[in-house]
């Protein structure tokens, strides 16, 4: 199965999103490859082109063609219930993400005060306190957590070397009103074993989030051994989280 199309430009949408509604993406990742610090078996966009903990700045665009594409996105369309970080990559690598989310949060606030600012991140950069402080800018920071211990981390995530799950867990466990987003997929690269789902939900209950979002590769990957998890398995994993962690947890997926 091909990977979905990169975003090409800054700006793109709205899009329907199973959990944001209809979501105004801001792409803060390069337009013609995809830069993480994650490769995650799931990934819709493929494989990572360029994986790097702290990428070079050449790689993003400027803060100043940034915020004018969103100003003037926002000048002309109401048309969107949240506006969200996201796009080609994890958009907190950016160099100047701080910066981003305290001036979209103003240009909301000035264009769209009704909006909610989402972030959408694979939490590998949480241990940064920049980054940590920068977090409170947003409505809904959705932070991903999809395994437990390391060994799951490294074969379902595929992080950059430096990416540490202990420092990861730690650090979301200080971020409050947290929401977890997490990726089960079965097959044997995957992550819904039963041991690798307790480890899981012993992280969760570390971290304290208040709401975890479930779901699963609701089409296919490139990847063999990535399996979709069937939606009654999802929403029994739901209710799981809601008798272990304490959160409030939903399950979501697309109708196949
Ligand atoms: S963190 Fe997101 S963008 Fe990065 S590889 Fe994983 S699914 Fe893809």
């Amino acid at each position: 199965m091909n990977p979905l199309s990169l975003q090409n430009g800054i700006i793109y949408g709205p899009v329907r999103s199973r959990r944001l509604g209809c979501s105004l993406g801001v792409n803060l990742l390069p337009c013609d490859y995809k830069l993480c610090s994650f490769d995650c078996i799931y990934c819709h966009y493929g494989r990572t082109e360029v994986k790097a903990p702290s990428p070079s700045r050449e790689h993003f665009p400027g803060v100043r063609d940034v915020l004018a594409a969103l100003e003037r996105t926002l000048r002309q369309r109401r048309d969107f219930e949240t506006i969200t970080f996201s796009g080609n990559g994890e958009p907190t690598l950016h160099p100047d993400f701080a910066e981003l989310a305290s001036e979209a949060r103003r240009l909301r606030d000035r264009y769209a005060p009704a909006a909610k600012l989402a972030l959408l991140s694979n939490s590998s950069t949480a241990h940064r306190p920049d980054i940590r402080e920068a977090l409170g800018q947003f409505d809904l920071p959705i932070m991903k957590l999809d395994a437990g211990d390391s060994g799951t981390l490294a074969r379902v995530n595929r992080p950059a070397a430096q990416v540490g799950l202990d420092d990861m867990v730690g650090a979301l466990s200080q971020i409050p009103h947290l929401t977890v987003q997490s990726v089960i997929v079965a097959g044997h690269l995957g992550n819904a074993d039963e041991e690798v789902l307790e480890r899981w939900l012993a992280a969760l209950a570390r971290i304290g989030p208040r709401e975890v979002q479930i779901y699963s590769s609701d089409r296919p990957v490139a990847e063999t051994g990535v399996e979709r998890v069937p939606p009654p398995v999802l929403q029994q994993l739901a209710e799981r989280v809601r008798s272990r962690v304490r959160a409030g947890a939903s399950a979501y997926w697309c109708e196949t």
